[in-house]
């Protein structure tokens, strides 16, 4: 309760902005005001359907928490370019119960976020993947293993590319450290925008050259919408 007035008093001479459009925030809301609340409720996924597609060749299922829409687009931008973390708190509470929903029904090894290059890495201070793994938090098992799966090189941009273009783009950029773990091992990938998928494809499949027999994705956001993809996607999660 105290907490509560305290509260009240700090926004009487800082009053708090939705950090999507700006409206005045009432008092019991955070980040996000209701409209905004709503507009990202309105984008999840639903929780049991996995998605397939063709280019999604050397993976066995993805997942993904969000479409890619206002407000997810504004929350991971600020993420990502104005280092506010605190703005995933808005997508804790689905994205931990797809995680754990995912990792209950398989027996994963470990859990791998998708690397960035030194040089992104130098730039941005960290990577979205690991901080989307920090937010899901102990709630984790089996492990998340940040050194694991290694960028090896810049990759030039591929926001203008085709699918196509991307998955040549994208070839060869990762390695592997500690091989031997690797064979006969079940993997879950995490990743925060999915768009074609080449990036996540390119870590299936030099995972499975080495002898992984299974290789997921959960993604906090794709780029297509459910509607626009409806054909694609798969019921159950086997
Ligand atoms: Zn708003």
């Amino acid at each position: 309760m105290f907490h509560h007035y305290k509260e009240a008093f700090i926004r009487l001479f800082y009053p708090a902005m939705c950090e999507v459009c700006r409206a005045s925030l009432e008092l019991e809301e955070a980040i996000l005001c209701r409209k905004c609340s709503e507009d990202l409720d309105a984008l999840a996924w639903p929780m049991d359907q996995t998605l397939v597609d063709e280019s999604f060749e050397h993976l066995d299922h993805v997942w993904t928490v969000y479409a890619y829409d206002s407000p997810v687009k504004e929350l991971l931008y600020g993420v990502k370019y104005a280092r506010k973390d605190y703005l995933l708190k808005t997508c804790r509470k689905r994205a931990i119960g797809l995680a754990q929903a995912v990792i209950s029904d398989h027996e994963y090894d470990a859990i791998l976020p998708i690397p960035i290059d030194r040089l992104k890495l130098v730039k941005r201070h960290f990577n979205q993947a690991e901080v989307f793994a920090e937010m899901l938090g102990s709630r984790l098992m089996p492990p998340v293993q940040k050194s694991f799966l290694i960028k090896r090189r810049s990759i030039p941009s591929q926001t203008s590319l085709s699918q196509h273009e991307r998955a040549i783009n994208i070839y060869g950029a990762f390695k592997l450290r500690r091989l031997p773990r690797v064979r006969g091992g079940s993997f879950l990938l995490l990743d925060d925008v999915l768009t074609t998928g080449a990036t996540a494809n390119e870590a299936a499949r030099l995972l499975k050259l080495h002898g992984a027999r299974r290789i997921d994705l959960l993604a906090l956001a794709r780029t297509d919408h459910p509607q626009s993809i409806s054909m694609k996607l798969k019921l159950g999660r086997s």
